[in-house]
């Protein structure tokens, strides 16, 4: 058994000696229970989060304990009814090598589905794209949407799902080639690299000409730069689902307080902002699926991976996808 542990709070931006990789022998499956080999886990935006030990939505990951993950691998043995030695499954195996699964909690991958995809497109950040845009959002044609990290899993469903609505769709993306990306695969009617603006006002200016009806919806994945040069542009009754916040996941540096001019826009825009955590929502994933699973079939909906290999280069791979350094779903391949 190989496994990153958590071996430190990070303050600030993680850096590697936040993380262990520490090795055992392999565990045996109880009752109702499968080991798995695990093949692909997924590193996501969310598990800094779980590095801190904050009151949140969800327990933090303990000092020396795995860190968490979604992960994909074959049944190696198993203790429960109803799964074999070879089957795929899928689970929160965490960032190791071999995880032991309850059968109830590991979901069997059909052949035919690329095993990845139920980590990214047609798994939990497609899902929170998908839900965030259609019951927080409520998108209609005509309307204007603007996402940033808008080729990552989240922000390239929703802009695709928004554009197939009939909105106009304004990518913010770090860098030329994820621009690109976002018009080319994702179908965005625009791209701006927030990278090339050295701050909000110059960011704001360059978003309102792509978007010369202003915004009705802002799906926010970033928060930072990028939210404080949005919010001026919202249009009455406009909606912003509150997803994430990743620049700040870091910490936060600004002084000046513009709580007050974010604050007077909701007020005197009737603006709805609605914060939501896709854990509560898992009754609506079977929608999901009959909706977007067709759809990706068909190629209608794009997606990109970002696959890094070697367990133990996880912690770096981390570090880099959380300031961009990914194009696409953050994979890694043990
Ligand atoms: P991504 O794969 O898109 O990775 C994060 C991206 O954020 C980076 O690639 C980078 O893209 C962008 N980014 C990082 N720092 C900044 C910054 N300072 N300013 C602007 N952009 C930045 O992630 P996901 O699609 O998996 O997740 C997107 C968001 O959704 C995250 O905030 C995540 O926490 C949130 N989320 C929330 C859930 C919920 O239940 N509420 C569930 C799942 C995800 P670029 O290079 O283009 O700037």
């Amino acid at each position: 058994l190989r496994r990153i542990t958590l071996a430190r709070r990070p303050s600030g931006d993680p850096v590697p000696e936040d993380f262990a990789l520490e090795t055992g022998d392999l565990p045996n499956p109880g009752a109702g229970e499968v080991l798995v080999a695990v093949e692909h886990f997924s590193l996501d935006p969310y598990m800094r989060g779980r590095m801190d030990d904050a009151r949140s939505y969800a327990d933090p990951v303990p000092i020396g304990g795995t860190m968490t993950a979604q992960g994909v691998g074959r049944v190696v043995a198993s203790n429960a009814d109803g799964l074999s030695e070879g089957d795929r499954v899928t689970g929160m195996t965490g960032w190791a090598s071999h995880a032991v699964l309850k059968a109830s909690e590991a979901r069997r991958i059909d052949d035919g589905v690329p095993p990845t995809s139920v980590l990214g497109v047609l798994g939990m950040p497609g899902f929170t794209g998908w839900y965030g845009l259609n019951d927080l959002g409520r998108p209609k044609a005509g309307e204007t949407l603007v996402v940033a990290a808008a080729t990552g899993p989240v922000g390239s469903m929703v802009g695709q799902l928004a554009k197939a609505a009939g909105l106009r769709t304004v990518a913010i993306a770090g860098g030329a080639d994820k621009c690109a990306l976002a018009r080319d695969a994702f179908g965005f009617d625009a791209a701006i690299d927030h990278r090339a603006h050295d701050d909000a006002r110059s960011l704001r200016a360059a978003i309102a000409e792509a978007a010369p009806d202003g915004v009705d919806i802002y799906f926010e994945n970033v928060g930072g730069k990028v939210l404080e040069a949005v919010v001026p542009l919202m249009n009455t009754f406009g909606r912003i689902p509150v997803c994430g916040m990743v620049a700040w996941y870091g910490g936060v540096e600004e002084s000046e307080d513009r709580l007050p001019m974010l604050w007077r826009s909701v007020l005197v825009k009737r603006m709805s902002v609605s914060g939501f955590i896709i854990a509560d929502h898992w009754d609506r994933f079977d929608a999901f699926l009959s909706d977007v699973a067709p759809r990706v079939a068909k190629g209608e909906i794009d997606w990109r991976e970002d696959v890094a290999e070697g367990l133990d280069h996880a912690p770096e791979t981390f570090i880099r996808m959380l300031k961009g350094g990914n194009t696409g779903k953050q994979i890694m391949k043990i």
